[in-house]
């Protein structure tokens, strides 16, 4: 190439004038209109893929069977918070799609229905939300009620929640304003006793107030960067009207609440047969709103998130399964770091007991799983590969050896 006697055929300046002329067949193209071009090129398609609706049609969404399948794969048991929430998601793109739809026969208006899932601690609440979020079509963010505070408080403002929905759209709003938000830990903002109190209650009902206006679909100020370190930012207008909401929290002790409003029904009513239905040992199956309200959140939230749905406590044989089932179980996971070394590992079936019945007898969880097994394996990950030895097979007397010079004292 001449540098000299070539010239851009979009600017015509010649190779002399810029740093690089790049040819085609036919002309020259420079590195400055090059820059050009691909700017226009990307708002140009940014601005197709807007007006082209949702990026996505009726016939491609994922069936709520379908989504339930995708969260078997990863997540054990809970069929029925599944359920519920394949049926909120695969509903929500159905509402997305008739508000695109610029049918305005249509009179009716498909209201959202925002989740709230009750379950004990480390049952998968989390680990539900996380997997859905892997198979969606719309941006979706997890947020951790706790640090919510009233606004002139320590702590975050609720419009904070919609921050980070901004973020993980790249702060396109409209984009944002069809997105989910998981709001874990919820019940750390209900009210600390069912009285409404006179005095100020920070963390409590002012919050739920806030969030209320977020549940029910206002234009919301966000700012862009979150947090009150940022003055100067310009607040962003968020239209929380389709935005679904789904709510996670172990409400401890609303079993109790559970039990009292089941044992008055039974004094009322025909007494005797019912009261022996009634499983004890499994309560929050029976969860209903009026125990939300008496666990402290106000009815008008509560009315808000219209599916109520529960998780069981992992059993013996849930926990059993959660080691080896899921397509990342912790052993699976665990075999796979061996092989990068070009170990084999494997766990005998008994030593999987023995993890099960520790992580039952420290009452951990299926969070205890992984912090046994680490304990479990770690001196087999320091030592073998530094060794010829090729395979290890775990045994319950290997685990139990093992765990016995662990100190598992912490786990989160
Ligand atoms: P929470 O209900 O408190 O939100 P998580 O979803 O965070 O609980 O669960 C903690 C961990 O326990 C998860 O990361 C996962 O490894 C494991 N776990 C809990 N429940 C299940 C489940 N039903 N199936 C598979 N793994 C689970």
């Amino acid at each position: 190439m001449d540098k000299h006697k070539d010239k851009c055929s979009f600017c015509g300046r010649s190779g002399k004038e810029v740093s690089l002329l790049i040819s085609g067949q036919t002309g020259y193209i420079c590195n400055d209109c090059a820059e050009q071009a691909y700017l226009i090129v990307g708002e140009t398609l940014k601005q197709k893929k807007k007006e082209s609706s949702l990026g996505f049609t009726q016939k491609e969404l994922p069936r709520p069977r379908e989504i339930k399948s995708f969260l078997d794969e990863y997540v054990i048991g809970q069929d029925a918070a599944k359920r519920f929430l394949s049926v909120a998601v695969f509903n929500h793109y159905k509402r997305l799609l008739q508000n695109r739809q610029d049918n305005k026969k249509d009179d009716v208006e498909i209201e959202k229905s925002n989740i709230i899932m009750v379950g004990p601690t480390g049952t998968g609440k989390t680990l539900l939300a996380k997997t859905i979020a892997r198979m969606l079509h719309v941006p979706f963010t997890i947020v951790d009620a706790t640090v919510l505070t009233e606004a002139g408080y320590v702590g975050e403002d609720i419009e904070s929640i919609l921050t980070r929905l901004l973020q993980v759209s790249d702060y396109d709003v409209e984009a944002a304003e069809r997105g989910i938000v998981f709001i874990d830990e919820i019940d750390k903002i209900a009210r600390k006793s069912d009285n409404p109190s006179i005095t100020r209650d920070v963390s409590g009902e002012g919050v739920q107030q806030g969030l209320l206006k977020l549940l029910e679909g206002s234009v919301v100020n966000v700012p862009p960067q979150g947090g009150r370190k940022h003055p100067e930012q310009k607040l962003i207008a968020v239209n929380t009207k389709n935005i679904l909401f789904i709510c996670g929290g172990a409400f401890d002790g609303i079993e109790r609440k559970i039990a009292m409003r089941l044992n008055t029904r039974v004094v009322g009513y025909t007494a005797g047969k019912s009261t022996e239905e009634i499983d004890r040992d499994n309560l929050l199956q029976y969860v209903s709103p009026q125990d939300l309200k008496a666990f402290g959140l106000i009815p008008e939230i509560i009315g808000r998130l219209p599916v109520l749905t529960h998780l069981q406590p992992l059993d013996k044989a849930a926990l059993r399964r959660i080691l080896t089932e899921p397509r990342n179980s912790i052993v699976k996971q665990y075999v796979r770091l061996f092989e990068m070394d070009g170990i084999e590992l494997s766990f005998e079936a008994d030593a999987l007991d023995y993890v099960v019945e520790k992580a039952i007898e420290f009452k951990l969880g299926a969070r205890g799983l992984r912090s046994i097994v680490e304990s479990i394996m770690m001196d087999a990950m320091f030592d073998m590969p530094s060794t010829d030895e090729k395979t290890l097979v775990v045994t319950r007397a290997y685990a139990a050896e093992k765990l016995a010079g662990a100190h598992l004292m912490t786990v989160h």
